[in-house]
């Protein structure tokens, strides 16, 4: 098969070729005409010359009879001239004509005819001369003279037979001639125009050769400028080749640590890609699926709507999350539904549209978010819970704040002791109460999370001391020995919150004491732990009923006692150990229990041990100086702030009772202006009793209001009265620019105590004022 190049080749080659045997036929032919016409010009010369010796030939001979005759007539000599001139000339004529007619025989053979004829001739002319003068002439004479003139008559007519013969050829070779010469003209004429016409197609060929040679050179620059970049080229392209690779085996790994199964759908429908991921997450190998109806890894249910959303999709395709705000579902390949989060991507290649989806399970997060809203709504309920027990109790608190503080009133008056009995009843009864509304509080404040723990430094043994020495009484009562043992190697200051740990020992502490009848309660403390986790262990050890194997770890349960009998038996409500037992784990510390029916029981509660320095003491500016009211203390004016009618009769007996005379605001905008007036009119207050919840402005706000006037807390002690004496709520009236506080409800000791601890001092400041 020819090559490109050969093929081009072939047109103008084979014009070349025709071209050059034409001209060569041409040129053969027209050499051949002109040889031809070269031949006929020179037989015509040929036959000119034969008939110019001819003629020359008779002229001679007549020239030889002529003078013959004229001597033999005349016998002058002068006639003998011509006669001997023509003989010799004759001679020469004849080897001539003999030369000219040879060629042909037919012609050779006339000229023999002739030769004799001139023979016969000459030979009478001689005869004649030799004769010499004949007059008058004999017959002899004429005779020869007559048979001269025949022998020159024949010579005459063969002469003129060849002559016209040979006229006839030179007319018929002159014509030939001439034709040849015309036809030699038109085949050269006609050679050259061939010839002209296909070098003029090889030159067009020729030139379309060279235009096509020079762009195919001009190309051949550029594929040659092109080649000379091929190195570079070639470089590159193993450079991008890397490249590639390395993008390749990049998106595969990304591929491989995506936590999406990756999937390219076909606007089709089907499947055409999926990583590896789909394996973990639908159970299904990347090749199985591949081909397969995207709705494969949808819920039945959710197959049918399907199509309409992908057509949808690549309608106006953008990158979005699939279902925004909707919880997708799929299903794995053994057909178990799971939530799924897809995010789709449109990918075009060239006019091809397909939707790349990266599909998440969910589950988990789905179990944690659905926890959490369990736990958020468990922490709602409880908030609100918390809210409403807080609100309940505070309003539960203050009737009883009343009852429990006229009935405080009406101890002190004089009564039989019936009347007494009665009214101890109702305070007892009273404190029952109020002590379950506090653990109800406890609790609520507990389970919403909102109790916090204090973490400064206190005087643990002091605080376990304390707390002993309070429930000693009601020990005593029983009969019972309380006995206290505190290592040496227990620390005296460490950090924490007192006031619940102080609640915890007293809960624990009074349970051991409630459940014994007799024998002893023994509470000791020690050190525990490793030295970087060291510990404080007070155990307290009772001599008690006991409690059932079974039932040990129920007690620290809600509302849970050891059996049906106590509540019967020794009331209770079954907070107090789930209180302290949620105290500790907020104070990070713990509780366990060891007991055996019958015999006792010993409880073992843990505080984190993070020892303290020594505390600063700041309580003796305003020692508690004894209940009795100087003289001075009680001439001081006093402002009660409280909205509620009854607490306020309440706490004016109560005052009126330990000789003061208060005056009353009944909220706080009230206070703030009465504390304004006094001060301009300088009679400003000693102390302010201040409720902290009232209508208009609280406590608290109005506290800040007086502390923002310039009115210090020497000039001015204000006290908190409120049933929220919690370290939180105490830590908060002391920010406010409170000095003290005293809980709900009002005993008359404890306000005596408080007047007489603060009243000196702003007495003293009073005098500095005045
Ligand atoms: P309450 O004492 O108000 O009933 P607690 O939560 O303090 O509630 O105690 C729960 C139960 O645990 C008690 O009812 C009682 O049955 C049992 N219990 C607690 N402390 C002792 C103890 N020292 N000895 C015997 N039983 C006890």
């Amino acid at each position: 098969m020819p090559t490109l190049v050969e093929q081009r080749n072939i047109k103008p080659l084979a014009l070349l070729v025709i071209s050059v045997a034409l001209i060569a036929g041409m040129t053969t032919y027209s050499f051949a005409s002109i040889q031809r016409y070269g031949t006929l010009l020179d037989e015509s010369e040929q036959i000119e010359k034969r008939l110019f010796a001819l003629t020359r030939f008779v002229s001679l001979l007549k020239d030889v009879e002529t003078g013959s005759r004229g001597y033999a007539l005349t016998g002058q000599r002068e006639y003998l001239e011509p006669y001997d001139q023509g003989r010799i000339q004759i001679g020469q004529n004849m080897s001539r004509l003999r030369k000219l007619m040879s060629g042909d025989s037919a012609l050779f053979r006339q000229f023999e005819q002739l030769s004799k004829l001139s023979d016969e001739q000459l030979q009478n002319s001689g005869r004649i001369v030799a004769q010499g003068f004949m007059v008058p002439l004999t017959a002899a004479d004429q005779l020869l003279l007559d048979d001269g003139k025949v022998t020159m008559d024949q010579l005459r007519d063969h002469v003129a037979g060849i002559d016209e013969a040979q006229r006839g050829l030179l007319q018929q070779a002159s014509g030939a001639a001439s034709r040849q010469a015309r036809f030699t003209v038109a085949i050269v004429a006609l050679g050259i125009s061939l010839s002209l016409a296909v070098l003029g197609l090889l030159a067009f060929f020729l030139n379309q050769e060279v235009i096509r040679r020079m762009k195919a050179e001009s190309d051949l620059g550029d594929l040659g400028t092109e080649l000379d970049d091929h190195t570079e080229l070639d470089d590159r392209i193993k450079l991008r080749t890397g490249q590639l690779r390395k993008n390749e085996a990049r998106l595969s790994g990304i591929l491989a640590a995506s936590p999406d199964a990756l999937i390219v759908v076909e606007t089709s429908g089907l499947i055409s890609f999926a990583s590896n991921r789909l394996q973990d997450i639908f159970g299904y190998d990347p090749k199985e699926i591949i081909g397969k109806p995207i709705e494969t890894l949808m819920p039945k249910r959710f197959r049918n709507g399907h199509s309409g959303h992908l057509r949808q999709f690549l309608s106006a395709p953008q990158a979005r999350e699939m279902g925004a705000g909707l919880q997708l579902f799929a299903t794995r390949k053994d057909g178990s539904e799971f939530p799924v989060e897809i995010s789709l991507n449109p990918e075009t290649e060239g006019e091809d549209l397909s939707v790349v989806a990266a599909i998440r399970d969910i589950s988990e997060r789905a179990a944690v978010m659905e926890s959490l809203r369990q736990a958020t709504n468990k922490a709602k309920m409880a908030e609100l819970k918390s809210e409403f027990l807080a609100n309940m109790s505070h309003e539960l608190r203050t009737p009883m704040n009343g009852v429990i503080g006229f009935t405080d009133l009406l101890l002190t008056s004089d009564l039989n002791e019936e009347q007494k009995y009665h009214l101890q009843l109702i305070a007892e009864s009273g404190s029952s109460m109020l002590v379950l509304l506090n653990s109800i509080l406890d609790l609520a404040k507990i389970e919403s999370g909102k109790l916090k723990a204090d973490n400064a430094p206190f005087d643990i043994q002091e605080a376990i001391g304390s707390s002993s020495r309070l429930m000693r009484v009601a020990a005593e009562q029983k009969g019972l020995a309380l006995n206290l043992k505190i290592d040496k190697d227990v620390p005296q200051y460490i950090l924490g919150d007192e006031y619940r740990t102080k609640q915890v020992l007293t809960n624990i502490v009074g349970n051991a004491i409630k459940f014994t009848s007799s024998g002893w309660v023994s509470i000791s403390v020690s050190v525990t732990g490793a030295p970087e986790a060291r510990k404080i262990e007070i155990t307290i050890t009772d001599t008690g009923i006991g409690i059932a194997r079974e039932r040990q770890k129920e007690i620290f349960d809600e509302f849970v006692q050891a059996d049906s009998s106590i509540v019967r038996r020794f009331g209770g409500s079954g907070l107090g150990l789930t209180i302290s037992q949620r105290l500790l784990e907020v104070l990070g510390g713990g509780i366990s229990c060891e007991s055996e029916p019958g015999k006792g029981t010993s409880f073992v509660v843990t505080l984190p041990l993070i020892e303290a320095g020594p505390l600063r003491d700041d309580s003796s500016d305003h020692a508690d100086r004894g209940a009795e009211p100087n003289k001075a203390a009680r001439n001081a004016r006093i402002l009660v702030a409280e909205d509620h009618d009854i607490n306020r009769v309440l706490i004016t007996a109560l005052l009126q009772q330990l000789g003061y005379h208060p005056d009353i605001a009944e909220d706080g905008a009230i206070a703030i202006t009465k504390i304004e007036q006094a001060i301009a009119e300088k009679q400003p207050y000693s102390i302010v009793l201040m409720d902290l919840q009232m209508p208009n402005v609280g406590g608290m706000e109005a506290t800040r209001n007086v502390r923002r006037m310039g009115v210090s807390g020497e000039e001015l002690p204000i006290i908190a009265v409120t049933a929220h004496a919690y370290q939180e709520d105490i830590k908060a009236c002391h920010t406010a620019g409170m000095q003290d506080h005293l809980g709900k409800p009002i005993i008359k000791d404890d306000l005596g105590r408080v007047l007489e601890k603060w009243l000196p001092a702003s007495m003293g400041a009073e005098k500095a004022l005045v």
